[in-house]
């Protein structure tokens, strides 16, 4: 089968690293054109990454020359973008504009009513959505924009979503303890974090308290009905490197019992599953019985860090039901995510002009 071109921006970064390493292997896709900011244009990647993988980078990658992030330079018609959001909301629309698919990480423009807040499993049928970027100045020429969700919010909203099918959701409470890989490179300063947790993280908690509704909305005529529940979200800083654990209590529409949860988790499953696609997790989420998991040293790379891992449902007096998950926060939070997004978009016909 012949591969399909792909170009990565923000290529050197924490998320651009992992798609580096997920798409260079990867059986439908090739990576032939890289680029990060100008002060990497020019440079072989090897010397433009401060590599932080500890899967070796790759030999034939690593000699790659960093391109200029401009849409014209480009040979590939998708794009996978890992850019800082504030150069994202000005690049991700000239490369669409330009005729790419953009398959982006940032949160630029995630809420934007054209554009598809997706998780595969959850809300495939948002891609519809790429119709209406047609009568934007950014869709004219065929490109389009697609995202993925906020690290937390990944694991959240795969969480969710099952209650929210089988008994409905009101009102969930979430704390989240992140890890600094989040972000990004060199990201938190050590003498801030090390032996200290920070309990702010600058924009993170009205993401994660906005973007489920959207993933977990219905698609009508003129758009996406958000869902109808309410997130609280506490996020903080933790000195861990990977993996983001969430403290969860929610309140369901419907009475349930723990194994009506427990069975609702465990037979989720959606699109990615059944077209079998290369990085769709077997589980999508994960129950863990021991009374101390999930942890994230010990848990986040199960299932390649695709799925979402639970343990500790127990009853909260407050709302009802609480429990703790686990995501890895730059594989199903980031790459991982928006390259299942691009499977789900070559399966169903999307990639194609
Ligand atoms: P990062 O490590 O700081 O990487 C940022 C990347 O953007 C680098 O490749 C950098 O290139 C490039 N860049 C910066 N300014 C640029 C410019 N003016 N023009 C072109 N490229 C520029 O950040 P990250 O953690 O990978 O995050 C990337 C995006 O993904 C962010 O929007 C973030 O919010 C989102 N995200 C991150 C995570 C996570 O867990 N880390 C999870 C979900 C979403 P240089 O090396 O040349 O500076």
């Amino acid at each position: 089968m012949k591969k399909i071109p792909v170009g990565i921006l923000g290529a050197t970064g924490v998320v651009g690293q992992r798609f580096l390493l997920q798409l260079h292997a990867h059986p439908w896709f090739e990576p032939v054109w890289l680029a990060a900011s100008d002060r990497s244009t020019g440079k072989l990647y090897r010397e433009a990454a401060a590599w932080r993988l500890v899967e070796p980078l790759p030999e034939r990658m690593s000699t790659q020359e960093l391109r200029p992030p401009r849409p014209g330079d480009c040979p590939a018609r998708v794009i996978f973008s890992a850019l800082d959001a504030a150069i994202a909301a000005e690049l991700e629309p000239a490369f669409a504009a330009a005729g790419h698919m953009v398959i982006s990480n940032s949160s630029a423009l995630r809420m934007h009513p054209a554009v598809p807040l997706l998780i595969p499993e959850i809300n495939p049928e948002h891609l519809e959505l790429l119709a209406r970027q047609k009568q934007l100045e950014w869709g004219r020429r065929g490109g389009g924009i697609v995202t993925n969700p906020n690290c937390s919010t990944a694991g959240l909203a795969l969480a969710l979503a099952p209650l929210e099918r089988a008994f409905g959701l009101r009102k969930v409470m979430v704390t989240t303890m992140q890890a600094v890989s989040g972000a990004g490179y060199p990201g938190v300063a050590s003498l801030d974090i090390l032996g200290n947790v920070v309990p702010y993280i600058g924009g993170e908690e009205d993401k994660i308290e906005r973007e489920p509704q959207k993933i977990l909305g219905r698609l009508e005529a003129d758009g996406v009905a958000a869902a109808d529940f309410q997130i609280s979200a506490a996020c903080n800083r933790v000195p861990v490197e990977d993996g983001h654990l969430e403290s969860v209590s929610l309140e369901l529409r419907r009475p349930a019992s723990r194994d009506e949860i427990l069975a609702a988790w465990q037979s989720f499953h959606g699109r990615p599953q059944e077209l079998r696609l290369p990085a769709a997790p077997a589980q999508v989420v994960e129950y863990l019985e021991a009374a101390d998991r999930p942890q994230p040293r010990l848990d986040r790379d199960r299932n390649a860090g695709m799925s979402t891992l639970i343990g500790r449902l127990r009853p909260c007096p407050v709302l009802g039901w609480k429990f703790t998950l686990l995501s890895h926060n730059t594989l199903r939070g980031a790459a991982g995510a928006a390259l299942l997004n691009a499977e789900l978009m070559r399966e169903t016909g999307y990639l194609e002009r």
